[in-house]
């Protein structure tokens, strides 16, 4: 089937470069006034100005969406999420509001221990209604790729099954075994390392359930040492390596991760000038996650300009999960991006888009509309693009289409 999408007022395409965008790049969206795009068998056949799209021969003969004078633009990649999680932790919530901290919630309990136990009792079928639903909210937000972790079963069997489920739903699956220690392990983090490293990764790799492994390197979660045995063996067996780091203290983590050729380092709310600088001399992305920070009520939002400034490949997501960051809308990370971080709206976007398709190592498939690329676009109900963080908490979304197909809203 071809489709031409026609009449966009801002057409931006982010096409141009084969790595992620770094400095001063990361603000060329490559930006179209009056444009459109050709769509054949889900892929983009051309992106730019409309006079050169709408005069290839199969224009003419494709089915028309018109833009009305919109801003057209690569769906969200949203990098890093905790898709499949069962519940909400509303308690939690209320709690921490009230003023308890993580040691007084876990004892109430809930935390993150607590989603283990729903996600470790639900049916398989439960999780996959609910990771279906977010998954719905996403795309009507705009978020046309999906990252999704495990690390809320820690078992062999949840976790598998949570991977089986994620990969179901078309998501990239990251093994995320070394989220927290699970009770049957309390006090014996190294041991559970030890034996996710002989026992569980080894049958991720071999059903081929997972293309990243994870681990959450912090104090209260896994130590620096702890994190080099896990991801050295993740390497050994295959997988693209990422890493939760930097988030409430500095351990080490984000130069590890450098070391080892993370794919990306995630979170660095506490990174410093060396952390920034080993990032700018990588290629490992730093995926900032501004959602957890402010659903946390916290101040510490990540060093998004050091980091741009410095040459590093900055990605934005929404680290959608139950305990921190319990949103599905790419637009209002845009917002905090550039309220809190001072990225700018044209940062913020090329962040969300190539630079998190680069984070997931699909970069060449996804994340611009450039030839050959997957026809992941939206309509967003907005002339200039600046309006996408600027108008916050609205979801701007006309159409989301996916491999060339508009998603339906039901
Ligand atoms: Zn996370």
């Amino acid at each position: 089937m071809t489709v031409l999408v026609r009449n966009a007022r801002q057409l931006l395409t982010l096409a141009g470069e084969h790595g992620p965008r770094r400095g001063s790049r990361l603000s060329e969206l490559g930006l179209v006034e009056n444009g459109a795009v050709l769509v054949r068998e889900g892929r983009v056949v051309a992106a730019g100005p409309a006079a050169e799209v709408e005069a290839l021969p199969d224009a003419g003969r494709a089915e028309g969406i018109d833009a009305r004078g919109a801003v057209v633009m690569p769906g969200f990649v949203d990098s890093h999420t905790h898709l499949i999680h069962a519940r909400p932790r509303l308690a939690d919530y209320e709690m921490r509001l009230e003023g308890a901290n993580y040691a007084e919630i876990a004892r109430a309990g809930g935390g993150i221990l607590s989603t283990v136990r729903m996600v470790r009792s639900a049916t398989g079928e439960q999780l996959e209604q609910q990771g279906k639903a977010a998954l719905r909210t996403m795309h009507r937000h705009g978020t046309t790729t999906v990252e999704a972790k495990s690390g809320y079963g820690l078992d062999l069997d949840t976790e598998l099954r949570t991977l089986e489920i994620a990969g179901r739903l078309g998501a990239v699956p990251t093994y995320l075994g070394a989220h927290v220690t699970p009770p049957e392990f309390a006090g014996r983090a190294g041991e559970y390392i030890e034996w996710l490293c002989r026992e569980v990764m080894p049958q991720v790799a071999s059903r081929a359930l997972a293309r990243f492994a994870d681990i959450y390197c912090d104090e209260g979660a896994f130590s620096l040492s702890d994190a080099r045995d896990y991801l050295l063996r993740a390497k050994e067996l295959g997988f693209g390596l990422k890493m939760h780091a930097d988030q409430f203290s500095r351990l080490g983590g984000t130069k590890l991760a450098v070391e080892l050729g993370a794919i990306s380092v995630d979170h660095l709310e506490h990174a410093g000038a060396e952390e920034v600088q080993a990032l700018a001399s990588s290629t490992t992305v730093a995926t900032l996650l501004p959602g957890a920070v402010f659903h946390l009520g916290l101040r510490c939002y990540p060093p998004a300009r050091a980091l741009i400034e410095a040459g590093a490949a900055v990605a934005l997501a929404t680290d959608f999960n139950p305990g921190s960051s319990p949103t599905c809308n790419m637009q209002m990370i845009l917002s905090l991006a550039c309220t809190e971080m001072r990225m700018s709206p044209a940062e913020a976007i090329a962040a969300a888009t190539i630079n998190g398709a680069h984070a997931l190592g699909i970069g060449g498939r996804a994340g611009s509309l450039e030839p050959g690329k997957s026809a992941d676009l939206l309509v967003l109900e907005v002339s200039d693009y600046r309006e996408i963080p600027y108008h916050f908490g609205v979801n701007h979304v006309r159409l989301t289409m996916k491999q060339g197909a508009v998603i339906p809203w039901d």
